[in-house]
């Protein structure tokens, strides 16, 4: 019988024998694997969601902290696009986002990851790429969309921001400075990519932990870690100038803490 995947079982047996027992789990597998996209792919674009950015996100970070390898990140978002759905109709509107994830996914390289993030939000991670890099990928992204004849509305543009991942940022990090650029391509009048230069002088300023500050009891150990890393996130936060509120959440944070 033909099968694509058999679960097997060796026993010893008696002599020289060994009993093999096997069966067939192909629909096991492949529900599994039905449930696995379901789960990390976007059901209107077939994209990756934001599941699977928050899972690829931690091996990659990983990689770029533990080997300083560069990361960097586009973040980008249609313009105008509220004007489609109500010109248009919410259909219309659907037809554009696939149209959209088909164009982007011609443009990148088959290891650079593309999510779509939120309804017309979209993620791209770039492996071994640094600003400059992450850049010029932005540009000719936005040139290939500025060029695409949409379905029913024919042209469209998107705005777009662009950072490199600096040592030790956490995602929620990168993305707030992401989406910064973002804000800031939009201000300049959509069509645009600006990128976020973070102050490189961030990456000494941080406190390290150090094993002779451990003094034995693992719950002010504890403490005082988290102490430290919290004083880390605000050095960090206010290096990319964040939002007062990001602050404020760390600082009352920090409040509790103490
Ligand atoms: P801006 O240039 O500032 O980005 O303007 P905008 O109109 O694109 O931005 P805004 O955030 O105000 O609107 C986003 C719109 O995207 C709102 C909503 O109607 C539309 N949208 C979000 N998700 C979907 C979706 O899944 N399908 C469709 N058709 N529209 C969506
Ligand atoms: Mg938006
Ligand atoms: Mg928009």
């Amino acid at each position: 019988f033909v099968t694509n995947y058999l679960l097997g079982k060796l026993q010893p047996g008696y002599g020289n024998y060994v009993y093999a027992s096997a069966h067939d789990t192909t629909d096991q597998i492949e529900n599994q694997t039905r449930l696995h996209r379901f789960a990390t792919r976007d059901e209107l674009t077939g994209l990756r969601n934001r599941h699977a950015l928050e899972s690829d996100i931690e091996s990659l970070l990983q990689l770029s902290n533990r080997y300083d390898e560069e990361l960097s990140t586009i973040m980008f978002d249609l313009d105008h696009f509220k004007s489609v759905n109500d010109t248009y109709g919410h259909d219309a509107g659907d037809e554009v986002l696939k149209t959209l994830a088909r164009e982007s996914e011609k443009i990148l390289r088959t290891s650079d990851y593309l999510y779509r993030v939120g309804g017309e939000e979209f993620l791209i991670l770039l492996p071994k790429t640094n600003l400059i890099g992450a850049e010029i990928v932005a540009e000719k992204l936005r040139f290939a969309i500025e060029s695409v004849d949409f379905p029913i509305v024919h042209k469209l543009t998107i705005s777009l921001g662009v950072v490199e991942h600096l040592q030790s940022e956490s995602l929620r990090q990168l993305m707030i400075r992401a989406d910064k650029a973002l804000y800031e391509a939009k201000n300049q009048g959509r069509n645009k990519v600006v990128t976020h230069q973070a102050n490189k002088t961030q990456r000494t300023k941080m406190i390290e932990w150090h094993d002779e500050f451990n003094c034995g009891v693992s719950e002010l150990d504890l403490q005082h870690q988290t102490l430290i890393q919290k004083g880390n996130e605000l050095i960090e936060l206010n290096g990319i100038n964040a939002p007062k509120d990001q602050i404020d959440e760390i600082l009352n944070q920090l409040y509790g803490l103490i």
